[in-house]
């Protein structure tokens, strides 16, 4: 939009008035004896536009002008805001009617007409032919591009011009707002310099177009020659500060730092010898500063951007506008090509151009921060999650281990070592338990002591080891033979073992005892050495209905089988009825 509206102001300027086609001569001569000096030799120009260059010297310049009072008012424009000091002179039939003192080297309110650039209405009622006579100085470029305005082509072409500088000043102004914003509330130190160097580069702009010395330091005419430099400097200080956040160039990029530095320090020199010496010298200094400065940006994107990221791409777009638009200008002030719109607002375009990149590559910078740490996040997440499941498997498989050796810790606490049977803690339990469910369901519960008779001669004779053999074949014909579910085997100490029968009536119990009974008698333990022949004696208790105590049924089994022994052994003994 900006450069479509400049395009208009472009032709609005070529539908206006061209600029006058100038004389000058080298000279500090009075006006009365340039007027009436025929010796003077007047040089003439192609340029369109007036261009001296850099130069101590005064100038004269003169041109004719055919006014015709049916079109008037007329303005007279020298649209150059930065030129020292003006005399213009308009004469007709040799009789100076105007003599106007212009110039940035006197205060703004003193100018005939409050305008950025210097206009001198023309008086009512002026007709006819009309020499123009402007003697010129200037520390700034030599440029003069007058043009005779009808008061009506003025007013158009300047509105234009207003448009055009309130959307730049208003595109800066907005700029700056925006991201000085964002400063504080991210802190992020590239915003901070972006913002240093819009204010900077709009500034200086402003300097540039006249604005700065109409609205800002009217009154303040030394000044008003330093701002220019202060601002260029200033805007390649803190555009370089700006280029070190913006691409990370910290001291490990060894060169790009030290050139980064360099600039930096080149320009507190520059800053500083401007107060002291010429502006004439400074000026030309400061412009191939600047350019080295633009071109070193230009230059640090290649080294530091490698590849076609939006960041680079957009960053290029920047710093090459404003490169361009900076070379066209300094090659205009130097006088190396010719004035036209274009070239005065080269800059202008490039600086917008720039600042509106500049603020899209930051939010591409910011956006690929934001990825890399999301990125880090999840890549940290992935990794937690992994330790996570890994931990769980890990304590799973413990757990798993745990219970295990519990279960075998349990199982162990429970069975007799020796022979492999529930042993008398385990027996105990399981006689209560079976206690408490003959109780509920009142079914009949039976309980079979057992002991290997005349054991104490198997040790004597055989020895302990083999009498252990015996009570772990003892323990198995057990096991063997109470294979119901409900039969519980179990060693009650000794040589005695002891079988809870639970839902088994009497006659049951006593058939399962005389089977073991004879399993027993019929089984000997052999060995290489040995056959070990061994009987058992059984009591047997049976209750049918409640009370449902295991003491008093282990004590009444153990009747019984005090009564087998004392009855001849090798036999099963009831304890009450069947
Ligand atoms: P009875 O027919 O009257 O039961 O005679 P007995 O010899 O079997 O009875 P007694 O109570 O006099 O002897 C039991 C023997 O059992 C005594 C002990 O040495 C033996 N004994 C007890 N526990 C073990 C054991 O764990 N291993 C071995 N080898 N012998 C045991
Ligand atoms: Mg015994
Ligand atoms: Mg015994």
């Amino acid at each position: 939009m900006f450069v479509l509206l400049l395009s208009l102001c472009s032709q609005v300027v070529a539908a206006g008035k061209e600029t006058l086609q100038l004389e000058y001569v080298a000279s500090n001569a009075k006006i009365v004896d340039v007027i009436n000096n025929p010796s003077i030799h007047w040089q003439t120009t192609d340029d369109k536009v007036l261009n001296l260059g850099y130069s101590n010297l005064s100038y004269w310049v003169r041109t004719s002008l055919n006014i015709d009072e049916k079109e008037g008012p007329y303005l007279l424009e020298i649209a150059y805001p930065v030129l020292d000091q003006l005399d213009v002179y308009m004469l007709q039939e040799g009789n100076i009617f105007v003599h106007q003192q212009l110039g940035d080297k006197q205060p703004f309110i003193d100018r005939p007409f409050a305008h950025e650039h210097f206009i001198i209405p023309l008086p009512n009622g002026t007709h006819g032919k009309v020499a123009l006579y402007i003697k010129v100085r200037s520390s700034s470029a030599l440029q003069l591009p007058v043009v005779l305005w009808t008061n009506h082509d003025f007013l158009i072409n300047d509105q234009v011009f207003r448009i055009v500088m309130g959307i730049y000043f208003g595109l800066m102004g907005i700029m700056a707002a925006y991201n000085v914003l964002l400063y504080f509330t991210i802190r992020e130190s590239t915003l901070f310099y972006y913002v240093l160097y819009v204010i900077c580069l709009a500034l200086f702009s402003a300097c540039l177009s006249g604005f700065a010395f109409r609205y800002l330091w009217p009154n303040s005419l030394w000044w008003n020659d330093q701002a220019i430099l202060f601002f260029l400097i200033s805007s390649v200080l803190t555009g370089t500060y700006f280029v070190m956040t913006l691409l990370e160039i910290g001291i490990s990029d060894k060169w790009l730092y030290l050139g980064c530095r360099l600039i930096l320090g080149l320009g507190l020199v520059l800053l500083f010898s401007s107060v002291f010496f010429n502006y004439a010298v400074m000026i030309k200094l400061t412009i191939a500063y600047a350019v080295s400065a633009c071109i070193w940006g230009v230059f640090c994107r290649i080294l530091r951007l490698a590849g076609k990221s939006r960041l680079a791409t957009y960053y290029s777009i920047a710093w090459s506008s404003v490169l361009i638009g900076g070379i066209i200008l300094a090659l205009n002030k130097l006088d190396l090509i010719s004035q036209t719109w274009f070239t005065e607002n080269a800059l202008l375009i490039g600086t917008a151009i720039e600042v509106a990149c500049l603020s899209i590559a930051i939010g591409e910078k910011l956006n690929t921060e934001k990825n890399k740490r999301f990125q880090a996040q999840l890549t940290a997440f992935n990794e937690i999650q992994k330790v996570n499941s890994q931990l769980e498997k890990t304590i799973a498989i413990r757990t798993r281990a745990l219970q295990e050796a519990n279960d075998r810790l349990e199982l162990a606490s429970r069975t007799d070592a020796l022979t492999g049977v529930a042993n008398r803690r385990a027996l105990d339990e399981a006689l209560n338990s079976e206690c408490s469910r003959a109780k509920r369901f009142e079914h009949a519960l039976s309980v079979i002591m057992i002991d290997i008779d005349f054991f104490k001669q198997v040790n004597d004779t055989y020895g302990h080891e083999a009498g252990d053999d015996c009570l772990i074949h003892i323990g198995s014909i057990l096991s063997n033979c109470a294979t119901r579910a409900g039969d519980f085997v179990a060693r009650y100490g000794g040589e005695e073992f002891c079988i809870v029968l639970a839902q088994t009536d009497g006659s049951q119990a006593f058939d399962l005892a005389e089977k073991i009974r004879m399993t027993c008698e019929a089984s000997p333990l052999i060995s290489k050495s040995y056959s070990i022949e061994m009987t058992l004696s059984a009591g047997l208790h049976t209750q049918t209905k409640p009370p449902y105590i295991g003491k008093e049924l282990l004590a009444s089994a153990d009747q019984a089988l005090y009564f087998a022994k004392r009855n001849g052994r090798n036999q099963v003994a009831i304890s009450g009825e069947l």
